[in-house]
């Protein structure tokens, strides 16, 4: 656990639809319907509620995010974003996996939400190396804090599906100054 500007950063293994908080984030598509991995895991337990918001919403383009009801779901809302197919890393997926941690931390700033859970976006089917979207997440992250001083977020959670995550965000984590 560290804290960043004030706000709690912490790394959870397990599934993200057993968050209690204020939002989870979805790692959509771009149409916004429904697909594997965690999308998948979050429409299931979530009911139709969120797929019917989301066919109201029509779709979000890459690297942008979404707000809808969070259905059955123990969280408030559901944030979707739509994180990059990694294709070898010269075609902007660093800037468009960040753009999705940053676009989903101001959606939950307008809100006013305190507690945030991030799934590891793009490095399921997506095929982000885990590594650098860990990196990549994290830094983003703080950026974020460290911009925009005036904000109700109290705590955000990167939940882990994989030890293999845990363990990357763990140790980045540890290295992060105390700010
Ligand atoms: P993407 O298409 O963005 O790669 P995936 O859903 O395939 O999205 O994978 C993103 C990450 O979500 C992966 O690290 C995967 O292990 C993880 N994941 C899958 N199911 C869950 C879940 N129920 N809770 C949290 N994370 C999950």
């Amino acid at each position: 656990m560290k804290q960043i500007a004030g706000v709690l950063l912490e790394v959870v293994q397990g599934d993200i639809t057993k968050m209690e908080v204020d939002a989870i984030v979805n790692a959509a598509n771009t149409s916004l319907l429904g697909g594997g991995g965690v999308d998948g895991a979050i429409h299931r337990t979530g009911g139709p509620e969120i797929l019917e918001a989301c066919k109201r919403i029509g779709g979000c383009p890459v690297g942008e995010a979404v707000i809808t009801t969070a259905g059955k779901l123990k969280a408030k809302f559901v944030i979707h974003t739509v994180g990059p197919i990694w294709r070898g890393g010269e075609n902007n997926e660093e800037a468009l996996l960040r753009s999705c941690y940053r676009n989903s931390l101001q959606l939950a700033v307008e809100h006013r939400l305190h507690h945030v859970a991030f799934p590891n976006i793009s490095t399921g089917v997506y095929c982000y190396p885990k590594e650098l979207a860990a990196k990549a997440a994290i830094d983003e992250v703080v950026k974020f804090l460290q911009t925009n001083p005036k904000r109700s977020l109290e705590r955000i959670v990167f939940v882990c599906y994989e030890p293999e995550n845990t363990r990357l965000y763990q140790d980045i984590l540890d290295k992060l100054e105390n700010r």
